[in-house]
């Protein structure tokens, strides 16, 4: 089974593909983890990407296509892939279709959540993750137990927020998925992919319609 998570940021994308990994043994592709990694690991390419990410414009479709492939061709066995913030562009939709038939596989469904651009302002920046296991968070929606405190590794102080997820980078962030990445809902759905999901209910419920989203294909 393999599935796209569509939607824009802050539409809980990654929070819901956590889940699917811990539920359902599937492999998170998240372009975004992939990009800030290569950043923190210091490499030429996490230094080409940084103003870009920063800015919150996209970075190349040759850059996110061929990590994409690393992975596909490197990943173990799995019950599938969650695309989560790939394909962002036309050009990245037609490529993932072709590396998925290159490794004997297919794409089951696209998931698109909507939220409104009021709620994603909201997420956004009151989002925040522990820097050591990863687990994400909000300040308001779905805050740490013990304050300060990692509810899934225990570290102390540890919290972080992402360079981008301030006003002005999420104006042109939002901007790109309006532009670039929205043509894609029309694409899968005229091919009969696509699966609307309303991302403004609570996590609970929608890890809930996701999971039937799953099971009707
Ligand atoms: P969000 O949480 O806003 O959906 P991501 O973590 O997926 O954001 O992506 C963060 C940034 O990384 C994007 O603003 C963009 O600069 C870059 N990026 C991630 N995935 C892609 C992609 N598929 N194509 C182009 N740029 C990408
Ligand atoms: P994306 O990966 O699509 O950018 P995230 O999964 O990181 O989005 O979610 C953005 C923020 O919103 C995070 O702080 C997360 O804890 C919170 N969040 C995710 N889903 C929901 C939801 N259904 N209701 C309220 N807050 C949510
Ligand atoms: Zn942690």
């Amino acid at each position: 089974m393999n599935i796209i998570l569509i939607g824009p940021p802050g539409a809980g994308k990654g929070t819901q593909a956590a889940t699917l990994v811990k539920d359902r043994n599937m492999i998170q592709l998240s372009t975004g983890d992939m990009l800030r990694a290569a950043r923190t690991s210091g490499t030429e390419l996490g230094k080409m990407v940084a103003g870009v990410m920063d800015r919150g414009e996209l970075v190349t479709d040759e850059i996110v296509i061929g990590l994409i492939e690393e992975q596909l061709t490197s990943s173990t066995e799995s019950t599938g892939f969650i695309f989560d913030g790939f394909p962002r562009t036309l050009a990245q939709a037609d490529a993932l279709s072709n590396l998925l038939s290159k490794v004997d596989q297919k794409l089951d469904t696209v998931i698109q959540m909507t939220v409104d651009d009021e709620a994603l302002v909201r997420r956004i920046t009151g989002r925040f993750t522990c820097g050591v296991c990863g687990q994400g968070y909000h300040e308001d929606f779905k805050a740490p137990i013990i304050k300060g405190k990692c509810d899934n590794c225990g570290e102390v102080g540890a919290f972080k927020k992402r360079a981008d997820d301030n006003e002005d980078a999420l104006k042109t962030r939002l901007m790109a998925y309006y532009k670039d990445t929205s043509p894609l809902i029309g694409y899968y759905y005229a091919k009969q992919q696509l699966q609307q999901i309303n991302g403004l209910n609570s996590i609970d419920e929608v890890g809930r319609d996701i999971s039937e989203a799953i099971s009707s294909i």
